[in-house]
């Protein structure tokens, strides 16, 4: 299926590895140029110069800055070649909250979880969405996690956290702007394998003294697709969602994970 998207600039945030990469190369495949962001410059540029090789058609732009600060983001927006702040398409996403015990957490490690996981979705939405809607064209996908629906004991930062970006979300995509052509959707994901799965399966073992292949053999036992996601089915979703086709959807919240949240809605 042509998605309908070819030529046009996408920001994707956390994309060397990960959800992030998935969905950067989903859209890179479709003919999206990309400005690819994260944090290491090394892993950057080789995940950069490996899709560059799949997608040779394409304009690829790494830029290596901390998308959670305001420097970081004015990078991202003025870095040579890109579309400054023209996207077409934006995909949120940086690293999640550390896992951990409530009682521990100060009003340090709050704000910080909030500032990625909440306030920096919502200030890229905010330097992008009305140029979007000028434009008559505009797709805003979040990557949150399927805590948002259903709680993780060890994830309260990202629990709280992504809960209030999910009620702004909701709110923001039902203004005028859903008639201007602009969609924002998030996708939930359950668990994927990924170097964020790879810690937080770390931190689980520890807790509670089995080992990493115990622990993940353990998880996937419990997802009816008895398997953990890969990035790439992650990002075959983030791009459907990009699609022209997928015009009429917005203020949604997909969740993948396998068939694991066990509810009827
Ligand atoms: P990952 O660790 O594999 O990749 C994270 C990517 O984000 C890397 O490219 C890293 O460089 C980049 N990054 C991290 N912090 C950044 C920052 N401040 N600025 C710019 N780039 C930054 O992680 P992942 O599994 O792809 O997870 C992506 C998001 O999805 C995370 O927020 C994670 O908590 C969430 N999530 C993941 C899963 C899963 O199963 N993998 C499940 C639920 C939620």
């Amino acid at each position: 299926m042509d998605l309908g998207i070819k030529g046009k600039w996408a920001l994707v945030g956390g994309a060397s590895k990960g959800l992030g990469w998935g969905c950067a190369r989903a859209l890179a495949l479709e003919g999206v140029n990309v400005v690819m962001v994260a944090r290491g410059a090394d892993v950057l540029n080789q995940a950069v110069a490996d899709l560059q090789k799949e997608a040779p058609g394409v304009t690829l732009i790494p830029v290596a800055a901390d998308i959670t600060t305001e420097a970081g983001r004015a990078a991202l927006f003025s870095v040579a070649g890109g579309p400054g702040k023209d996207f077409d398409i934006v995909v949120t996403n940086a690293g999640g909250p550390p896992p951990g015990d409530f009682r521990n957490w100060d009003r340090e490690a709050w704000i910080k979880a909030v500032d990625a996981n909440m306030l920096t979705p919502i200030e890229l939405i905010k330097a992008t969405i009305d140029g979007m809607a000028a434009r008559g064209f505009g797709r805003i996908v979040n990557i949150t996690s399927s805590s948002v629906k259903s709680p993780i004991d060890i994830l309260g930062l990202s629990n709280g956290a992504r809960s209030g970006l999910t009620g702004f979300v909701a709110g923001v995509a039902r203004t005028k702007i859903a008639a201007q052509g602009v969609t924002l959707n998030n996708i939930l994901p359950g668990k994927f394998d990924t170097d964020r799965i790879r810690t937080t399966v770390e931190a689980t073992a520890q807790k509670t003294g089995k080992t990493v292949a115990e622990i993940r053999a353990q998880q996937q036992a419990v997802v009816p697709a008895g398997r953990y996601g890969t990035p790439q089915e992650f990002g075959a979703l983030c791009a459907f969602i990009c699609s022209q086709q997928a015009s009429y959807i917005t203020g949604q919240n997909f969740l993948t994970d396998g068939g694991a949240y066990p509810g009827t809605y």
